[in-house]
């Protein structure tokens, strides 16, 4: 059997290199390393996958995040609704830009931000909402985009963990996720579900001058060269990774349907346990499974991931630290937080290796070795 790891990076790349690796040699003999014809090529192919105006490519995911929020002019301590429960990038940036962030509780079957809890959390400083699509599963946009329109806020999707997947709205309509806020956040880090051989991220918005000022905000403020009219960061897509990334994006479909069938093995395999919840699958989200994550009932966890270890198979916890727990945040006076679902759910989740290159075998030997374990 094939070595198992969370992701497999190398076997993906295998079956496309020759035209990576004559991609790359492109770059390298045209030595457009920054801002080459193949950054301008990736943006607008993203813009027709994604099926959305404006894409500007930036650095990585968190610089996607920040960019997006430096252009809503914002004023410190104004306040920023977002998950508790989410990689840290998400809520970081936000106090990086000092603002302050308000942690909403999240689904406790979808694992994405709480609608109910999100209205609660509104007073006359929120700003922006800033919902993450979890695990590679939308959240509820229609209903995060009615509350925003009712109280005048910004919705800035952190779509990092979700590139492909889809929403459907009650009248039928299904839009990409990202491409359903004021603006979209992505990242390319190498194990997303469209990963680069490096760092990458990119911003999407369907306003034309949100994303000329992203644009700007992304390039030192400036719009004429040396003329810096507001003040900016230094985020680049550089022209290899956007080489890479072009190839990549014509196959995404088909990693993100690969990433649905391990899904569906594991659901069938852990379906009946009644140790373990299978992922929900929302009725308006297509889930492109980013992670596989159980809901463990009555199972030692530490226990399960050390007798997956003994046997090569990797699980990991995202995230074993929700962002209220989080120290960095204590400056902002968040004060005693109540996020009873937040807290539950980092005791209890557990992710499993799911990817685009895994087979049968591997599969057959992870379900047996999981079920096992909860049987004792
Ligand atoms: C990966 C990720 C980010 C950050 O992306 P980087 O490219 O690593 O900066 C932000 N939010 C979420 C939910 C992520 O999973």
């Amino acid at each position: 059997m094939r070595p198992i790891q969370m992701v497999d990076t190398r076997s993906q790349y295998q079956k496309i290199k020759n035209e990576v690796d004559k991609a790359v040699l492109d770059v390298m003999d045209s030595s457009a390393f920054i801002n080459g014809p193949s950054v301008k090529e990736f943006a607008k192919n993203l813009e027709a996958y994604l099926g959305v105006k404006h894409v500007i490519p930036c650095a990585n995911g968190t610089d996607a995040l920040q960019i997006a929020l430096m252009a809503l002019d914002l004023q410190p301590g104004d306040e920023v609704i977002t998950p508790s429960f989410t990689y840290i990038a998400t809520t970081e940036v936000v106090a990086l830009l000092r603002l302050k962030p308000v942690f909403v509780e999240v689904d406790r079957n979808t694992f994405c931000l709480d609608v109910v809890d999100l209205e609660k959390k509104i007073t006359s400083k929120t700003k922006a909402i800033v919902p993450v699509h979890l695990y590679g599963q939308a959240a509820n946009m229609e209903a995060i985009m009615a509350i925003a329109e009712k109280y005048n806020l910004f919705v800035v999707e952190d779509n990092a963990q979700a590139i492909g997947a889809e929403f459907t709205f009650s009248d039928g309509a299904i839009r990409k996720t990202g491409t359903i806020g004021h603006i979209g956040c992505t990242s390319f880090y190498p194990s997303k579900n469209l990963g680069a051989f490096g760092d990458g991220g990119a911003i999407c918005t369907n306003d034309s001058e949100l994303a000329t000022k992203m644009q700007m905000i992304a390039n030192h403020g400036q719009s004429k060269r040396y003329y810096h009219d507001v003040v900016g960061c230094n985020s680049r897509l550089d022209s290899i990774q956007a080489a890479i990334l072009n190839i990549k994006l014509a196959h995404l479909d088909e990693y993100n349907n690969a990433r649905q069938e391990v899904a569906a093995y594991y659901d069938k395999a852990f379906g009946s346990s009644e140790k373990l919840a299978v992922p929900a699958k929302a009725d308006f989200a297509s889930h492109v499974y980013h992670q596989y994550t159980l809901i463990l009932n009555d199972v030692d966890r530490d226990g399960l991931v050390s007798f997956l270890a003994e046997k090569k198979i990797p699980a990991m916890i995202y995230y074993p630290v929700a962002g209220h727990q989080q120290k960095m945040f204590a400056q902002f006076n968040i004060g005693e937080q109540h996020l009873p679902v937040t807290d539950w759910l980092t005791e209890r989740v557990v992710s499993l290796p799911v990817h685009s290159e895994m087979d049968n075998e591997q599969l057959e030997y992870i379900t047996s070795a999981v079920l096992e374990f909860v049987k004792r």
